[in-house]
């Protein structure tokens, strides 16, 4: 069921996963493309409610301010384990960092033997990408599996096309918590929009603490809302 994206009071936090959210999903991760409206109403939007804006995503830090610069926003990387609150200091969950190099090195040789894949190595985690091998589905279900079997304390997240390997106990729900926990965020109603099965712990979360949940296109959901990019951007553009 499809119904309006609702009207927001002065005092809303925002949380926005980036891929397939903010920026359409590419064939490989490093191809994505930012429009300069995006940017635009990022910064309208952090200007507005206080700065209290942060992306929420599975990527690593670096990579998304290199995407969003010159802006510098708020950021949960890799699903919170590196996170940037809104003062600019960085908070690192470096448990499981020993455990997903191992699990990546068990994940190498299939990315070796097989062109297409893609294994995107992270600081605290490690995402097999295999949208370009649709077809190898199953045979990376069945990697990531023995990948963490023997890695204790790692846990699979099946995204699009991609199989996250990471430590259990992190999630982007954890995340939107702990920023919620800090200026300028305490104290706000949270908005959370996201497009993936990732953002399913951060809506859960959001729902949980009175705030709107905003799920982008297809797919099972516990979001309230439902709308695609292009009707997320117009929403937005009437924030700001
Ligand atoms: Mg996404």
């Amino acid at each position: 069921m499809t119904r309006p994206l609702p009207p927001v009071s002065p005092n809303i936090a925002f949380f926005v996963d980036f891929d397939g959210t903010l920026v359409d999903i590419a064939p490989r991760p490093d191809q994505v493309e930012v429009e300069p409206r995006v940017l635009d109403l990022l910064a309208g939007l952090s200007e507005k409610f206080g700065q209290a804006v942060a992306v929420v995503t599975g990527r690593p830090l670096d990579v998304v301010d290199g995407f969003l610069a010159p802006l510098k926003l708020a950021v949960a990387a890799e699903h919170g384990s590196i996170r940037r609150d809104a003062s600019g200091q960085t908070h690192a969950d470096s448990r499981g960092v020993d455990a997903v190099e191992a699990a990546a090195a068990v994940l190498q040789p299939l990315v070796d033997a097989n062109p297409g894949l893609i294994l995107e190595r992270k600081q605290v985690s490690v995402a097999l990408h295999f949208r370009q091998r649709p077809e190898l589905a199953e045979v990376c279900k069945d990697a990531a599996e023995e990948a963490v079997v023997n890695n204790d304390g790692l846990c699979i997240l099946p995204g699009k096309m991609v199989f996250e390997l990471r430590p259990a106990g992190i999630d982007k729900g954890v995340a939107v918590r702990a920023f919620l926990d800090e200026a300028p965020f305490r104290g706000r109603v949270p908005v959370y929009m996201g497009d993936d099965a990732t953002d399913e712990h951060a809506f859960a979360v959001v729902n949980k603490l009175g705030g709107i949940t905003i799920k982008i296109d297809g797919g099972d959901t516990v979001a309230q809302y439902r709308t695609d990019r292009e009707g997320l951007f117009v929403w937005m553009s009437g924030l700001v």
